[in-house]
């Protein structure tokens, strides 16, 4: 399965990655708080992801990296 890793800490929440994700797999965790205090992004369903990489080069604080399987 394609992984997408997030550095969690780094994230500051602003939702551009779910935005720029075309399969719509990305949401903010809401029920959780990053170091920073942000509510951080993550993946809802691994399965669907195709690895287009588009959250990764979305995402203007480089906390995505994207294993294509
Ligand atoms: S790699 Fe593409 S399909 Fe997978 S989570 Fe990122 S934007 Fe969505
Ligand atoms: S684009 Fe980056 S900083 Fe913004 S929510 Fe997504 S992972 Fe976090």
């Amino acid at each position: 399965m394609n992984k997408v890793l997030f550095e969690v800490d780094l994230c500051k929440g602003c939702g551009l990655c779910a935005t720029a994700c075309p399969k719509g797999i990305i949401a903010l965790d809401t029920g959780t708080l990053n170091s920073k205090g942000y509510h951080p992004a993550q993946l809802t369903d691994a399965e669907k992801c195709i690895a287009c990489a588009s959250c990764a080069v979305m995402c203007p604080d480089a906390v995505i990296t994207v294993i294509k399987e």
